[in-house]
């Protein structure tokens, strides 16, 4: 928040608890060390709350802050997220699992789609257990082996099945 944004919602604190904050330098400083690390749309929202919910005593500036994130720590978490290329969730920059499922779950797919010319649930097999998932896609290689007239297809899945 600005310093003009904090002593609007100071002001509006003194009107309604009948304080008088703005007029104390010491507050005032104190207030804005503190809130100017948040946003000004959460601080609203939460003295809005405050002020519903509590009627007899004025806030004091760790009432507001209270369950809210500062503006630097909300953009760490938004850097960590990262959209999965295959399904579209979003999901967390270090969620290599993740990606690998739908990875392999896309193989399978294309797989199924080309040598059996069949649709399959994608979903189920995002989240079906890792054991489960890996004799479909096990099979989904096989499929490749047996049916690939390209030579360099199936000698690439041959060696992968040879070093599992
Ligand atoms: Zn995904």
């Amino acid at each position: 928040m600005k310093q003009k944004e904090v002593l609007d919602l100071i002001k509006l604190i003194d009107r309604t608890y009948k304080t008088d904050y703005a007029g104390d330098g010491d507050i005032v400083r104190d207030w804005f060390k503190v809130l100017k690390n948040y946003e000004l749309s959460d601080m609203t929202k939460s003295l809005n709350y405050y002020m519903k919910n509590y009627t007899t005593y004025a806030p004091k500036v760790y009432d507001l802050i209270r369950g809210y994130s500062t503006i630097d720590s909300k953009k760490l978490l938004e850097n960590s997220k990262t959209r999965c290329l295959f399904c579209g969730k979003v999901i967390s920059i270090d969620d290599t699992k993740h990606e690998d499922r739908c990875r392999s779950v896309e193989f399978i797919k294309r797989a199924v789609k080309r040598f059996k010319d069949q649709d399959i649930d994608a979903e189920k097999y995002r989240t079906m257990s890792e054991e489960e998932f890996n004799k479909y896609y096990l099979s989904a290689v096989k499929l490749v082996i047996n049916n690939s007239t390209n030579d360099l297809e199936v000698n690439m899945w041959k060696n992968y099945l040879k070093n599992l």
